[in-house]
């Protein structure tokens, strides 16, 4: 029988629930299992797809096109596997199902009801994971935070998994002690809370992963113990530290692994994190910079913050710069500066290499435009992921190739020159507002070309990877480009699409139609990546 471990989280969001996952479940598997993560988000729509940059943070994207929450990218990372659809669930995704099946009569007339219909239905996803992964494993990451009215089905559909499996199914409850700054000590009584409010939904915490600024000492080790009803060696010290891989090496050093595997029953195994505690020494030791440069569109101050709208780019920058022993330096530039002032653009040389990455609607825009004229003039190291790949061809098409108006219909809808533009199909998705999940999604095969700064990076022929994005290189005016000297340096070989561009006679001067940022792993940085860090290190 598999084992499933929920988490959830207590007293507030936002303090590292994902990476606390992902870390158990990189524990477990350093010590021999076979190990799956899934998140549940609580709100109603369906994917994350649907939401703009800033509401939700980072979209994830998994090799079968599913458009989820950064924390699936977090349990990519730390598990280093590749997770699928199957993995991820929302509110509305669950109703979806047993919509549809009523409407199919698959409830066999009966009566269809919130409780028990809806927390069966997401056991049947959990149960579905376990098969098709065959995990021993399966942790259970429940958005948000004990209390809210919203995530009360999955805390359910958990407590009843537990009244079936008594012996396989652990609770823990990640939660935050704060340190009020006018009392300056350590409070745990919000988590005395948050375990009370989980206690009414009929579950009680196995364990308490307590995160706060600073370790937790004995006596709150204690506290917590009697007030919260777990043995005192199950409350786990969680502090804030400086990088997320070094959670696990954390986590171990409170027993977590085998504080978990006790509760099953099962007997007490060493884990084998070698490799994962070099990386930390690696990133202790990389002291000398390397200062990229992201030039985003300002999103609003209430909005999600930066860090965590483009959270996978980061990671796969600071993957990369450790692969070669340097402390990655990132610094947001917001575009919208180089629209009013030219001058401005004089800071981009202040940069070893310049990422523009995926955006929608065009907000912004033009400052990018800019900044990457600048790079591409300058011999400054460019990478352009998505969208700042077809700014790139707009760039050149205007500047090099003379195509002065030349746009995407994205953004500029009745332009004269689209040399961005939809597939046949996309227009048709978008005159019939079928929006949800119709974007180019999830993982597709690209040819390299052999001549090309990209196969010397990935070094092999053909590629897989990640696709999130409506709007194509329109063929129409390859030639142009090619002619004034731009490469197509891998091409769909299926429907004949171009997903990388690259310039000649620049060191480091490439854009990729995909996201190449959701396939860095730490422990094996990607191939682009690190050809962009390692151009940026001779700049
Ligand atoms: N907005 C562009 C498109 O839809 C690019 C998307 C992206 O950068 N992810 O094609």
């Amino acid at each position: 029988m598999a084992k499933y471990i929920f988490i959830a989280g207590g007293v507030m969001s936002g303090i590292g629930k994902g990476v606390a996952s992902a870390s158990i479940g990189r524990i477990l598997k350093s010590k021999g299992f076979r190990v799956t993560a899934m998140k549940i988000d609580p709100y109603v729509n369906v994917d994350a797809g649907t939401m703009e940059l800033g509401v939700h943070g980072e979209v994830f994207v998994t090799d079968d096109g599913d458009q989820c929450d950064q924390d699936m990218g977090n349990y990519e990372r730390f598990l280093d596997e590749n997770l699928s659809q199957d993995n991820y669930m929302t509110t509305g995704r669950v109703y979806q199902t047993v919509i549809n099946r009523e409407r199919n009569l698959e409830y066999k007339g009966k009566c269809v009801e919130v409780v028990p219909h809806i927390p069966e239905e997401v056991i049947r996803r959990i149960n579905n994971v376990q098969k098709k992964t065959k995990s021993d494993f399966v942790l259970i990451e429940i958005g948000g935070t004990v209390g809210e009215y919203q995530n009360l089905l999955f805390l359910e559909a958990a407590r009843m998994l537990k009244l079936k499996h008594p012996k396989d199914v652990v609770f823990i409850l990640v939660s935050y002690l704060p340190i009020p700054k006018i009392i300056g000590e350590m409070k745990t009584k919000p988590t005395q809370h948050a375990v009370r409010t989980i206690n009414s939904a009929g579950i009680q915490p196995d364990i308490i992963i307590a995160r706060s600024q600073i370790p937790l000492d004995d006596i709150r080790k204690e506290k917590i113990s009697i007030f919260c009803n777990v043995d005192k060696r199950d409350v786990i010290s969680a502090p804030d530290i400086k990088s997320v891989y070094e959670i696990p090496i954390n986590f171990e050093k409170d027993n977590l692994g085998n504080r978990i595997l006790k509760k099953f029953n099962l007997g007490a195994k060493k884990n084998d994190l070698k490799k994962w505690k070099k990386l930390i020494e690696t990133i202790k030791k990389s002291k000398k910079p390397v200062k990229i440069g992201i030039v985003e569109k300002n999103i609003k101050p209430e909005a999600t913050a930066l860090t965590d709208c483009y959270l996978s780019i980061i990671e796969a920058v600071k993957h990369a710069a450790w692969s070669l022993t340097r402390k990655p330096e990132i610094y947001w530039l917001d575009s919208k500066r180089y629209e009013r002032d030219k001058k401005i653009l004089k800071e981009l040389k202040n940069f070893d290499g310049i990422i523009v990455p995926g955006e929608f609607e065009g907000r912004g825009v033009e400052g990018k435009i800019k900044a990457i004229e600048y790079c591409r003039k300058n011999k400054i190291p460019f990478l352009g992921l998505c969208l700042g790949m077809q700014l790139a061809v707009i760039e050149f098409a205007r500047n090099v190739c003379g195509l002065k108006k030349a746009s995407s219909t994205e953004f500029s809808k009745n332009c004269q020159v689209p040399i961005i533009d939809l597939v046949q199909e996309q227009k048709k998705n978008l005159i019939r507002k079928k929006h949800g999940g119709t974007m180019r999604l999830g993982a597709y095969p690209c040819k390299l070309n052999p001549q090309s700064l990209s196969f010397k990076a990935y070094k092999v022929p053909l590629i897989s990877e990640r696709h999130r994005h409506r709007y194509e290189l329109n063929n129409e005016f390859r030639d142009i480009l090619e002619k004034k000297g731009m490469i197509m340096a891998g091409i769909n070989p299926q429907q004949n699409l171009v997903e990388i561009i690259e310039i000649s006679g620049h060191p480091f001067f490439i854009g990729t139609q995909f996201h190449p940022e959701f396939k860095s792993r730490p422990l094996r940085p990607h191939p682009l990546f690190k050809e962009f860090i390692k151009a940026c290190l001779k700049k």
